[in-house]
């Protein structure tokens, strides 16, 4: 086998090992992770990998076991032990590696003494790192060990490697491995080439260059512009006429913005490096873990509910998503109905009554497994959660996650049941018998901190070459793009040892890495790129990267110094990107760009009149009064809503805390009814609170939360007053409750029937009726206003339903419970205070419908008016100004567009 190495050839290399043949056989080129793997592999020693975050889990165990108080790192532990355990095994993991071999000297620090102390713990696992397989390897390698290994390339100084790898190579050089250094970057100029590219090589062979040699040839092009947005445009433009297969492009990270710039240049991608850690694949562990805590938080379930891939049977999750969305809690009167329906829907399934795919097992092992994916169990974030509930947790998701990832064919699904495993696997390791929530979550931090890789985002087949850093280029191209050459990604390392340490590990033969060592590797690989260019590079600098100011990439400031450039001289290097933008034909670099302008195409202007196939509408087969305010307020909404049948997506809102605390007042309310038809205040406030109490989890969770006990509080005693008042009120005009969230229906217009749900019905001794609506609305003023203009709508047609029955119109009311005031309509059954005499809701119930009748004409005429837009051509709409002026006496409400759910699609917006 033909090895070529290289310190930064893991993940990319330029050539590759088929440099400029069509295939190859036995050459390989290899990194030091790969090397090691392939001299493992040969000598038997491969085996599984321990994920990191497991190796942390078994470090915090003999951590533990060594922490007698008195450690160096026994107090920091206390804080935040898994973060102490993360950070101290890198320490030791890196002083492996640099040939620790678990002995220090006689007046080491404390520190080294506590680390060697806890590397005798041998009784306690602990997974090899890479400086163990890399030590076991060289112990292992001997002369008599025939390896398969013929001929080693180093595409670099064997000395200019970290001492931990030279001792392999000497290691396999005893094995007759042959290893040779065939440095290939070497700078290659010719005499007389005066380009500005080989002036710069010159300099960095230590030639000084003579003042005002720079030519500005094109040689050497900086490519500036303001983002990333405008250096790929220009970049892309440029690289779509040129010979490609003789550019090599360093990419880094690469960027999506890159990416889309070439696409739209009918160019190749470069792929990127996609790594998030919000998934969605990845979000599954994290969201059934945190549904497992105290309190419960109805958000977190809601998001469990509606992930695209969930454990939760979406068939389920909508039962229990709809009564989240009622009763934002667990264990209320929605959510047992909830459950109520989902086990009647899995016993017709299971039975065989609907065509749905069956699940399969029985109702109970079917109820305990949705019971566990809802986490009705849950765990005191101080306390802990017990390691084996965790685990437990881990494992199902994992199954889960395999199970349909292998169905669906998801990568990313399978990936993540691994990373659930190793979760799993972390915490069990850490030998914790419950863990808090800080801590789980740095556990998950280390699991799946680092994301997973978008799978489409890769680099496409494509005519150029590339590589991710520059220690990966050791050949020559003829065009080399160094993209973002910005110090964005430059290490900045540290070594954590005082001198004193570092001169004790000396003494027991621990060379750790001196920093400046690396700087000169890591400075010797910058220059690589200027070498391998045979004539032309570009440096490309974006000025701000995510809104940050950029600063240009360290060599630049090398640069710069050997060739004395000054600030003219570095415009005259420079193409802004902002150029293209300017004319039709820019030159960019050294090549022409043509651009045409698009056409400007302006935004229509909304419509006020919609034309629909007239006679298409007809009267529904029921109205309500929700449906009749919003023909009446804007006839499109209601086409919208109730014809086209178009809703607002869900999206994962829940109801907010007015809309909350008004469902849970109605509740209270009615079961108080439910429980007497007769409150004496006082008792009726008691009552309320403990209904309060008990109800919050069930219906408002989120008042629950820690940092809401004031606002609870707050609205407790909201809650407790209005309904005392109401109460009150009652009784003070000795009314009687005859009816609580009562449904009424009466036949309507053309046999069609109008219903509704009256929230209270209240009765004189001499028989007279009163309706009152119960409002939970921080601003009152819009209910008072709606009454006093003659527009309760609501109120009129509860009124006329009740008319139906009682043979007289009721008057009706609101109450506001927020304010504890009640507003009615004309009647003599409360004091005048309440009372607005000149509003008659027999008349307001008239002219609605009126109103009705009228709008309902119109849809039939084929006109659908958007009300809330304003009538520019009002002139030249005498047919709509004509039928209203028509239609005498007609409620008219104005369009509330701000609370339109069809705002953009209307045009409203503007
Ligand atoms: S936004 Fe206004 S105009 Fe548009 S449909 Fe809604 S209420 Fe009508």
């Amino acid at each position: 086998m033909h090895i070529i190495f290289g310190y930064e050839l893991d993940s990319a290399s330029f050539p590759d090992a088929l440099g400029q043949e069509m295939a190859c056989q036995g050459t390989a080129v290899l990194g030091p992770h790969g090397l090691l793997g392939v001299v493992e592999t040969s000598l038997g020693l491969s085996g599984m990998q321990v994920p990191q975050a497991v190796r942390i889990g078994q470090y915090l165990k003999r951590l533990r076991e060594f922490d007698d108080g008195g450690r160096f790192y026994s107090r920091s532990m206390q804080a935040d032990a898994w973060s102490v355990a993360k950070q101290l095994l890198t320490w030791r993991d890196e002083l492996v590696i640099a040939g620790w071999q678990r002995g220090v000297p006689k007046g080491a620090s404390p520190r080294l003494r506590d680390l060697t102390a806890v590397e005798q713990l041998h009784h306690l696992e602990l997974a090899p790192g890479i400086g163990d397989r890399l030590n076991n390897a060289i112990g292992t390698l001997n002369s008599t060990r025939k390896l398969d290994i013929q001929l080693i390339q180093l595409i670099e100084p064997r000395l200019s490697l970290p001492q931990s790898w030279g001792r392999l190579f000497n290691a396999l050089l005893q094995c007759d491995v042959r290893v040779e250094e065939v440095e290939k970057t070497v700078f290659d100029f010719a005499d007389h080439d005066i380009s500005d590219l080989n002036i710069l090589r010159r300099a960095l062979q230590g030639e000084k260059p003579d003042p005002g040699s720079i030519r500005v040839d094109g040689s050497m092009t900086i490519l500036r512009g303001a983002d990333k947005y405008e250096v790929s445009e220009a970049l892309a433009s440029w690289l779509e006429v040129r010979d490609l297969s003789k550019v090599l492009i360093i990419r880094g990270n690469g960027s999506f913005v890159l990416n889309d710039a070439l696409h739209a240049h009918n160019l190749p991608g470069l792929g990127s490096e996609s790594r998030s850690r919000w998934r969605t694949a990845l979000q599954v562990l994290p969201l059934i873990l945190s549904n497992h805590w105290e309190p419960f938080d109805p958000q977190r379930l809601l998001e469990i509910l509606t992930l695209p891939k969930s454990p939760i049977p979406r068939w389920a999750a909508r039962y229990f998503e709809k009564s989240l969305r009622d009763h934002p809690g667990i264990g209320g009167p929605k959510w047992k109905e909830a459950w109520e329906s989902v086990v009647a829907n899995y016993q017709a399934k299971a039975s065989g009554k609907e065509d749905a795919a069956l699940p399969k097992g029985s109702v109970e092992a079917f109820q305990e497994n949705l019971s566990f994916w809802l986490g009705e169990r849950r765990y005191d974030p101080k306390q802990g959660m017990p390691t084996a509930v965790i685990r437990d947790i881990c494992t199902k998701v994992a199954n889960w996650a395999s199970t349909r990832g292998g169905l669906e064919n998801d990568e990313l699904l399978i990936t993540s049941a691994a990373l659930a495993n190793a979760a799993g696997d972390s915490v069990a390791a850490s030998g914790l018998d419950k863990v808090t929530l800080p801590q789980l979550n740095r556990i998950l931090d280390s699991v799946m901190g680092e994301g997973l890789e978008n799978p489409v985002d890769f680099p496409q087949a494509a005519p150029w070459s590339q590589v991710e850093t520059p220690g990966q280029v050791w050949g020559s191209a003829d065009t080399v793009v160094w993209w973002n050459f910005t110090s964005s990604g430059v290490d900045q390392r540290r070594i954590p040892w005082t001198l004193a340490e570092r001169e004790a590990l000396c003494s027991v033969g621990v060379n750790l890495e001196d920093t400046r060592q690396a700087r000169l590797r890591e400075a010797g690989y910058w220059r690589k790129p200027v070498a391998a260019a045979a004539k032309q590079l570009v440096l490309v600098i974006p000025e701000s990267i995510s809104g940050e100011v950029a600063v240009p990439h360290p060599f630049w400031d090398e640069i710069r110094y050997l060739l004395k450039l000054n600030e003219a001289e570095i415009q005259k290097l420079s193409f802004n990107a902002q150029e293209l933008w300017k004319n039709h034909t820019t030159k960019v670099i050294d090549s022409l760009i043509n651009r045409n302008s698009v056409p400007e195409v302006s935004i229509a202007a909304p419509y006020r009149e919609w034309s629909i196939p007239p006679v298409c509408i007809l009267p529904r087969e029921g109205e309500s009064a929700s449906s009749l305010f919003k023909l009446i307020q804007c006839p499109l909404s209601w086409v919208f809503q109730y014809i086209a049948k178009l809703y607002p997506g869900d999206l994962l809102a829940l109801p907010g805390v007015s809309q909350i605390l008004g469902t849970l007042s109605h509740f209270i309310i009615e079961t108080m009814v439910s429980e007497s038809s007769k409150w004496n205040p006082d008792e009726a406030e008691r009552r309320a609170l403990q209904l309060y109490d008990e109800y919050v989890p069930k219906i408002a969770a989120v008042l629950d939360h820690p940092g809401r006990e004031l606002e609870k509080l707050r609205h407790r005693q909201q809650v407790g007053q209005a309904v005392k008042r109401l109460f009150s009120l009652i009784e003070a005009a000795n009314l009687q409750i005859v009816g609580y969230e009562v449904k009424k229906e009466r036949s309507f217009i053309e046999g069609k029937v109008l219903e509704g749900r009256i929230d209270l019905i209240l009765a004189s001794s001499e028989g007279e009726s009163i309706v009152l609506d119960l409002k939970w609305a921080k601003k009152a003023r819009y209910k008072g206003e709606e009454l006093r203009e003659g527009k309760a709508l609501q109120l009129a047609t509860y009124g006329w339903l009740l008319e139906g029955e009682e043979g007289r119109f009721p008057a009706g009311g609101y109450y506001m419970l927020a304010q504890g005031e009640l507003l009615v309509s004309s009647c003599p059954l409360f004091p005048d205070p309440n009372v607005i005499h000149d509003v008659n809701l027999e008349d307001v119930w008239q002219r609605s419908l009126n109103a009705y009748r009228h709008r309902l004409k119109q849809l039939q005429n084929g006109l659908a008016l958007a009300e809330g837009i304003e009538d520019f051509a009002e002139s030249e709409s005498p047919t709509e100004k004509q039928e209203i002026a028509e239609v005498e006496d007609s409620l008219e409400l104005g369009a509330r567009c701000e609370w339109c759910a069809f705002l953009n699609l209307c045009g409203a917006r503007g």
